[in-house]
């Protein structure tokens, strides 16, 4: 089997976790990766460096969603014990909070596999603070190192092929006879790019703080109607820590916003009264486009015509992770 026979486009969370999939099942040196940005490029077009990130309740409640999530944290939970330090992964408390009662079976299955869990519902007539809130030990990562880590493990314990290119079709995937399968993880680019043009496809605008803050050493998110306030405490960096946010729905302005800096610093401290400390200090605004899409992720295989010959080739599309691509990645792949 040569190098080319699987091929997969796109090395954001979701393509790493694919190829890393592959490469534990012994395709590794089977795999090549083919992305226009890499592991330590910053580009509005490239949203994993850009993510919190941690493991939460926020994605969806349908069945699909519920398994890639269980996968995901049980690969990460699994990823901090063995290698958390290399990884930038780590065990971390977590408390969220509901405005609204999320689904019986979302928090049935959450109940089923979380470390540490327990569920409290609070008085649902008490207005804004009706709900629930939900305890466990969550998994937080340092995204922008997290996904170097991963592409280091890919090329040198499992010899997968890397190649800088951006490609105008998803049929470019097929780069000689022997690909057999093209993997589409293209995330936002799923929605022009040609073989795909997925109109299901948009982002979702995020806008989060980089703040040091050393002393603070637990995640904590408020789940609104409208809204996501989030403190996710960045594992190995000194510090650091990740306020947010925003969830934008079809916004794509990459630019950060003053008065976005500013509610986010007003939401995160009421949330948490020991940000407001001598030792908070904010570093940096970024903004990011989760890759969001009608009716969920698109984990499907498509049998394609590959060039004007009768060529018939397989793609496995796997975008469209929204604001879950870390915590789900590894289930999506699986
Ligand atoms: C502010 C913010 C906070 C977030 N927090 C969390 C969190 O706490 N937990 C969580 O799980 N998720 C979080 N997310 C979501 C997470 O970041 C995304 O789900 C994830 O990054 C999507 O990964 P992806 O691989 O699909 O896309 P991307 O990271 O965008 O990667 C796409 C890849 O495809 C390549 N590509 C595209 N088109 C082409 C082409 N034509 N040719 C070649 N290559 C191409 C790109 O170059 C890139 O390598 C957050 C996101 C944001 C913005």
């Amino acid at each position: 089997m040569k190098s080319e026979s699987v091929v997969i486009i796109g090395a954001g969370i979701i393509g790493l976790k694919v190829a890393l999939v592959l490469a534990e099942r012994g395709y590794g040196s089977q795999t090549t990766i083919i992305a226009e940005h890499l592991p330590g490029d910053t580009s509005i077009n490239y949203t994993s460096p850009w993510a919190g990130a941690n493991f939460s309740a926020l994605s969806a409640s349908d069945k699909n969603a519920l398994r890639w999530d269980q996968l995901g944290y049980k690969h990460l939970l699994k990823l901090a014990a063995q290698d958390g330090k290399n990884a930038f992964v780590r065990e971390t408390p977590s408390t969220e909070y509901w405005d609204e009662m999320p689904s019986r079976t979302k928090l049935d299955s959450m109940a089923s596999y979380l470390k540490d869990v327990t569920t409290v519902q609070r008085d649902s007539s008490a207005g804004p603070t009706r709900g629930c809130c939900n305890k466990f030990t969550t998994v937080t990562l340092n995204a922008p190192m997290h996904v170097h880590y991963v592409l280091r493990r890919l090329r040198q314990q499992y010899g997968v092929r890397v190649i800088r290119k951006k490609v105008l079709s998803v049929t470019s995937g097929f780069l000689s006879k022997d690909t057999k399968v093209v993997f589409n993880c293209t995330g936002n680019a799923a929605r022009n790019l040609q073989g795909v043009e997925d109109p299901k496809c948009y982002p979702t605008r995020g806008q989060i703080l980089l703040a040091k803050a050393p002393h603070i050493n637990q995640n904590v998110m408020r789940h609104g109607k409208d809204y996501e306030t989030y403190i996710i405490p960045r594992p190995h960096s000194k510090g650091n820590v990740i306020l947010g946010g925003y969830m934008q729905k079809g916004v794509d302005l990459p630019d950060t916003l003053g008065d976005e800096t500013e509610s986010i610093l007003s939401r995160t401290k009421a949330m948490l009264p020991e940000l407001e400390s001598s030792e908070t200090e904010i570093l940096a605004a970024f903004a990011g486009m989760r890759p969001s899409r009608e009716g969920g992720a698109r984990v499907a295989s498509e049998v394609v015509q590959v060039d004007e010959s009768e060529r018939k080739g397989l793609v496995v599309h796997d975008y469209g992770a929204g604001g879950t691509g870390f915590q789900a990645g590894y289930g999506m792949g699986s």
